[in-house]
């Protein structure tokens, strides 16, 4: 297990892991003129390792500009309104998780109970096939159903796909827990069509990255629960 505050997935594109491990895990990017766009905000005392993660790239708080949310959960967003205060980062998600974000409230789950969230400012929305000016280009991938505007991101200079919560690899790739999702049945549909994206590293939100034959890990799955 890697101690590292930043592992480096290719050139400008880390996983800062956000609790101990790789159990939760946020990302950044880092454009040619040094500034810096995280992808989620880990939980609310990640804090020192996000700050820790941004020091091991060369980075400062005040070079991340942009905050993209992947959606909104606790262990995502939790950490975002502190994250916001440090930096001055804008905030940035899809269309339909803005509302959640501003509202201070986690998306409905099979789990039940309504988890609340620091409510913080959106200040850029975005929807399937979006390409953010982010090192070069962030493709934005819908993905919904473990939250109704859960995104994966694709940047694609690198080949680096980021699955966000619609695949886990916790000890082995999977789908996201039904009863973390908003619908799991439109979850499986989402990252099925994570399988026909061209991508050459796969980084989890939760769990290692898979460098080599990732495509063939994240297709070998979906084949695997075909019916
Ligand atoms: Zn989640």
């Amino acid at each position: 297990m890697s101690r590292a505050a930043a592992v480096p997935l290719a050139p400008g594109v880390w996983r800062i892991p956000t609790t101990i491990g790789d159990l939760v895990n946020a990302f950044a990017f880092q454009d040619g003129d040094g500034t810096v766009t995280l992808v989620d905000a880990g939980l609310r005392w990640s804090r020192r390792r996000i700050r820790a993660g941004l020091r091991a790239i060369g980075a400062e708080p005040g070079d991340v500009r942009r905050v993209v949310v992947t959606h909104a959960h606790v262990d995502h967003a939790g950490g975002l309104l502190r994250l916001v205060a440090d930096t001055g980062a804008e905030v940035a998600s899809h269309e339909r998780e803005a509302p959640y974000l501003r509202e201070g409230r986690c998306p409905p789950s099979r789990r039940g109970r309504a988890l609340k969230l620091p409510a913080v400012a959106v200040a850029e929305q975005f929807v399937h096939g979006t390409l953010l000016p982010v090192a070069g280009g962030l493709r934005v991938v819908h993905t919904p159903g473990h939250t109704p505007g859960h995104v994966s991101l694709l940047h694609e200079p690198t080949g680096v796909l980021v699955t966000g919560d619609a695949l886990f690899n916790v000890r082995a790739i999977s789908y996201s827990p039904g009863w973390m999702c908003t619908d799991p049945a439109v979850n499986r549909r989402s990252a099925d069509q994570l399988g026909e994206l061209s991508f050459d590293v796969v980084a989890f939100t939760h769990g290692a990255e898979i460098r080599h034959g990732a495509r063939e890990a994240v297709r070998a799955l979906l084949r695997g629960r075909q019916r």
